[in-house]
């Protein structure tokens, strides 16, 4: 079996409000159709993703996405679909509206195993509301809702099948089940869920909103780290070299400032700590620079689907003065991060004279990281 996606993103709806069309809009950090690919790239099971465009369009999407050119009708634009995903020997398809970027996994896993005993599937969900005929702002009389259900997407079928009645339907559809009804295919219902909304009306974008920062994974973590003077004319802070009368003693570069911040980054991941990563029982690691710890602690969480959203760490010192490097020290983390000096805080304080910084017998460091899912 060969799962692949089709995403219709060729439409032009101008209902929904704004400039642009709805799925180039912002929602909640990205565009609407950046939400709606992640829902199909983070699944195991799809071999590919085409998203069939408005000829316009074609460039606003990366190279390395599958693109169709869309046709006039929605119809058209399936049908061009398809036809691009027709020579990867393709068994089963996912069709689904770019303009629903809330859909829950449960509802698209939901269809594809209903494909494993029928030829086509798709989600909905029963009318609950009293259903009225209505005419000239008035209310004629009540409809039955019985057996009556609101469609969703994504629609599945075996591929070959939706590609045959696609090519002998007449006419336009409102979807593509329609289309498989029309050509005699069973379509099992599976159920669908409130919150796969299909952005239509200036409103949906606030209540889709709500819906995928709800569902966003937030992480907070902190680090603490303290090295002590020793010999030396300089101390490594947050990946800068800050002259000094004294060195900071450490199995690596003893950068206590980037410790912190890794161990935040760990701590956030519940992935322990430098010395869990970097053994300093390893001589390997003797001396290592500091920025490997951190790359690799951003590497975790990337790979773990986190974003880092932004760093705070204070030293906690009498000397050196940190603020004339501050503003290096952010642009060297932010470097290491990848992401933007604004998301990056290094500020100082002293201990007023106090304890061991207070002593200047050493450095202490703490650090938060807050990291968001992707
Ligand atoms: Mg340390």
């Amino acid at each position: 079996m060969s799962l692949s996606v089709l995403i219709v993103a060729a439409g032009r709806g101008t209902r929904a409000g704004g400039e642009i069309p709805k799925q180039w809009q912002p929602l909640a950090g990205k565009r609407v159709i950046d939400h709606t690919l992640a829902l199909f790239q983070s699944l195991p099971e799809v071999a590919h993703i085409c998203v069939v465009l408005h000829p316009e369009d074609m460039t606003l999407l990366p190279a390395t996405i599958l693109k169709a050119e869309g046709g006039a009708t929605r119809d058209a634009s399936v049908r061009a679909g398809l036809d691009a995903l027709a020579p990867l020997g393709i068994t089963r398809v996912l069709i689904h509206d770019a303009a629903r970027p809330c859909t829950p996994p449960a509802v698209i896993q939901s269809v594809i195993r209903a494909l494993d005993t029928h030829p086509a599937a798709a989600p909905a969900l029963p009318v609950t509301d009293a259903l009225w005929r209505v005419a000239d702002n008035a209310v004629l009389g009540p409809e039955s809702r019985d057996g009556i259900y609101r469609a969703q997407t994504p629609q599945g079928f075996h591929f070959a099948a939706i590609r045959d009645a696609h090519a002998s339907h007449m006419g336009s559809a409102a979807d593509d089940v329609e289309v498989a009804r029309a050509a005699g295919l069973d379509v099992a219902l599976v159920t669908g869920h409130e919150d796969n909304l299909k952005i239509t009306l200036p409103a949906d974008f606030a209540r889709a909103e709500r819906i995928l920062r709800g569902s966003m994974d937030i992480r907070l973590g902190n680090g603490y780290d303290v090295h002590r003077f020793c010999e030396g004319d300089h101390v490594w802070l947050c990946g800068v070299k800050v002259p000094h009368g004294r060195g900071l003693d450490g199995h690596s570069d003893a950068d206590v400032g980037m410790h912190a911040i890794t161990d935040a980054i760990y701590g956030a991941l519940a992935e322990g700590d430098i010395g869990r990563h970097f053994p300093p029982s390893d001589p390997q690691w003797k001396g290592a620079a500091s920025h490997i710890f951190l790359r690799h602690a951003a590497g975790v969480a990337q790979a773990r689907g986190f974003k880092i959203s932004n760093i705070d760490c204070t030293l906690v010192c009498e000397r050196p003065k940190i603020g004339p490097h501050a503003i290096a020290m952010q642009a060297a983390l932010a470097d290491i991060l990848g992401i933007d000096a604004s998301r990056v805080s290094v500020k100082a304080t002293t201990s007023e004279r106090l304890g061991f910084t207070g002593r200047e017998e050493g450095i202490a460091a703490i650090a938060t990281a807050t990291l968001v899912s992707e």
